[in-house]
Order: structure tokens, then sequence, then C-alpha cells
């Protein structure tokens, strides 16, 4: 186990993450959970270490570190038993303003997401009726003059109610007046603190993720918060994806640590029938399988991060090892609660919450499924399934 964690990159960051992590225990994060409340302290530490802007240049007042750094944050502070769900976007959807947005745009929003006076973690995709079959999406966004005027609704929207700005795609042409599906849809900086016609509604779900449902009523965006080219918001969507599913494959990877510490330390001190349960081998095994699984998911994230960083397509390692990580992590989470036993149930073990947390990702921000389906079709040329 350390010598997963010590060998691991950036080992600087992880140190003084694992620090920060510290001043955020067990009981800040299980009375946050009993209340479904926002970890306001926590997000505000990372901001002010710069850890949320790590991504984000120098030159717009970011830390400019790789994404393989901000992988090794996000891994530490779930390996830490903490959650960076609550800001984790405020890390990576900002690249799309990065890639695609114009230069007034940049100006305008990158050194406040950097410093944290801005908040842009919302993330308007998913819809109740669409669901992962995005194209299909039914926001619209009807041009008018200088703004365009948006009705539709968005659910699973995270961290709305905490958000000052969120990107949003929605329709800008039907789509039987578009010869691809995926065209014709646009995204949009929405600032949230002023659109009128905007109504949030927190959805309380099994773990504390503070998602909510959208609704659009005749919302105004000026049509300056356009990013890139009116209808090609779908293809701006997709180029952030590999990097938020390997950041988010990075937390699974950092869950599975910590389960398997909790498991391998409790299957050494609780002596039964004269002896550490750990002796025997039907507790070891599914700790043992599952941290396997975890360093190999762990080397397809490494190589997923090496190609995004030099510049090459890495669809392949994204979704691969976001799949592998998750499973990894569902796995030692599974094996964590039967190690525990009883005590695997008990809200003050955390054991439980974080259980509840790691089951997320077999389903957001992609479901296993598409993944499955990404690979089948396009890693080994499988005829479309759809
Ligand atoms: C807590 C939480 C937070 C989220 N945060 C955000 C967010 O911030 N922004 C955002 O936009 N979205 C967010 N999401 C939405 C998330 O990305 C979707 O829930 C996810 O992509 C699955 O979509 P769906 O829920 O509509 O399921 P559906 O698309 O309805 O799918 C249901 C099931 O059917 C399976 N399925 C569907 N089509 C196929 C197929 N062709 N072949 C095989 N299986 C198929 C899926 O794998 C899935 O298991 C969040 C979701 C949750 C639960």
């Amino acid at each position: 186990m350390d010598h997963a964690l010590n060998t691991a990159p950036h080992a600087e960051i992880r140190e003084e993450v694992r620090k920060l992590c510290a001043r955020f225990p067990g009981e800040y994060w299980r009375e946050l959970d009993a209340r479904r409340g926002y970890p306001t302290e926590f997000v505000k530490a990372l901001t002010e270490a710069g850890y949320l802007g790590a991504l984000i240049p120098e030159e717009f007042g970011g830390a400019g570190l790789p994404l393989s750094a901000a992988a090794a944050i996000l891994e530490t502070i779930h390996a830490e038993g903490c959650n960076g769900a609550a800001c984790h976007a405020q890390m990576y959807i900002m690249g799309t303003i990065l890639k695609h947005g114009n230069a007034d745009q940049k100006a305008r929003y990158l050194s406040g997401i950097a410093s944290g006076e801005l908040r842009l973690q919302a993330f308007g995709v998913t819809e109740p009726t669409s669901g992962t079959d995005t194209t299909n999406l039914r926001t619209f966004a009807r041009k008018e003059g200088d703004k365009y005027i948006v009705n539709g609704q968005k659910i699973w929207t995270s961290r709305a109610e905490h958000s000052d700005l969120m990107l949003l795609l929605a329709r800008t042409t039907p789509k039987d007046q578009v010869a691809k599906k995926t065209e014709g849809l646009s995204t949009f900086i929405v600032d949230m603190r002023t659109a009128k016609g905007l109504t949030i509604r927190p959805i309380r779900t099994m773990m504390n993720h503070n998602s909510c449902e959208v609704f659009f009523d005749n919302m105004e965006v000026p049509a300056e918060n356009l990013v890139g080219v009116e209808g090609r918001g779908f293809r701006y969507i997709l180029d952030g994806m590999n990097a938020e599913r390997l950041l988010i494959a990075s937390e699974s990877i950092g869950d599975t640590k910590w389960f398997t510490q909790k498991s391998v330390a409790y299957s050494r001190e609780r002596v039964l029938f004269g002896k550490p349960i750990g002796t025997n081998q039907g507790v070891q095994f599914p700790i043992a399988k599952a941290y396997a699984q975890m360093r190999a998911a762990e080397a397809i994230v490494q190589q997923g991060l090496e190609k995004f960083e030099a510049g090459l397509p890495c669809g392949e390692e994204a979704n691969m090892g976001k799949m592998l990580a998750a499973d990894a992590a569902w796995a030692a989470a599974e094996a964590c609660v039967q190690t525990h036993g009883g005590f695997g149930f008990a809200e003050e073990y955390d054991i439980e919450r974080k259980f509840r947390e790691a089951r997320l990702y077999q389903v957001a921000p992609i479901s296993t499924n598409l993944i499955l389906s990404y690979i089948g079709e396009h890693v080994l040329g499988m005829p479309r399934s759809y």
C-alpha cells in the first residue's frame, strides 16, 4: 500500500494536500452528510491553497500545472477520506473557455475562477428525458438580437446552488434542421447570479452531492456569452470529457486506497477465534483483489494522463481508466464493509458514507455501459449500437 502511495508522481503536492485534508477529519464530513451541507470551509481551504486553479495558465492567475497534478490533488483528497465532488468541476469546466472561448471571455472569467472569486462549477448537460442520449436534449436557446432566450430543463446539475456561473449545453438549431444530430448544439456561460427565469431545485440523494434540477423559463443569456461557434457545442463538451474522466478516475483510485487502508488495518487488529481476522484468506482475498484492480486502473490512468499532456488522443485510456478505477473502488468498498462486519454500517466509521459516495461513479459522469459501448465501437471497431 505504501509503495503505491510513495512512488506516485507529484509527491510534494500529495504531501501538502494530505496536510490540508488532515484539518477535515471524518467528523467534519459526517456532520455535513447528515444535513446534506456544503463543505464551504474545505472548498475555501482548497481555493486559498490554489489547488482549484491548478489547471489555469499562470498568465490568468492559475498555477499552470499539468493534468497529472490535478489528478494527484483529487486522488489524495479521496485517499484521505475527504470528497472532491463539492468542487472538482471548478478545476476542469473552465477548460472549455480556455480552449474554445474568445480573448474577451478568457480575460473576463479565468482570473476570477483561478482566485475563487468566481465559481464555475455547474455543468448543465443532462436532462430528464434524454439522459445519456445527449443529442436529443430539449433545452432550446433562441437567438433574438444580441441575446439568446433559453427554455428547458436540466437535471443532476451538481453544485448549481454553489456556483456563480454555469456552462450550459442547449440546442440552437432544431434537430430536424441539421445534417448530423451532433450539430446545432451550443455552449453558453450563464451568469446564475443575475439570470432571470432560472429556478434551482435541490435533489436529495443517497450521498451528499448537492445536485439539482434547473429550470429555464425565458432566461436571457447575452449573445457574447456563447462559447466558440454556434452549433459546435457538442464537440466542445466532448473535448473536455477525457480530462474529466481521468480526474474522476483519480478520485476512485483515491477511494480505493482509503478503503484498502481501512480494511488492512482492521483485518490486523480485529481478533476472533484467537487470531486476527486478516489471517483468513476469505478476508484477505477480496481486499487484495480490489487493490490489484486499482493498480491496473492506476497504470491506465497514468498512460492517459501522459497522452493528454502530450496532446495525443487519450479517449481509450480515459474511458477504460474511469471504468476500471470506479470498479476497483466499488470492489474495495464492498470488501471494506464486509471486513468490518457490523461496524461497516456504523456512521462513525465513515465506511458506509464512503461506500455510498463510491457507488456514484458506476453511473456518473458516464455510466459503465456507455464506456463499454465506447470501447466496443471506437477501440475494437465493432458495429455501432446506438
Ligand atoms: C449525483 C449525480 C451528479 C451528477 N452531476 C451531473 C452534472 O453536474 N451535470 C450533468 O450534466 N449531469 C450530471 N449527472 C448526470 C449523469 O451524468 C447521468 O446520470 C449519467 O450520465 C447517466 O444518465 P441518466 O441518469 O440519464 O441515465 P440513462 O441515460 O437514462 O441510462 C439509464 C441506464 O441505462 C443504460 N443505458 C442507456 N443507454 C444504453 C445503451 N445504448 N446501451 C446500454 N445501456 C444503456 C445506462 O448505462 C444506465 O445504466 C449527475 C448524476 C448524478 C446521479
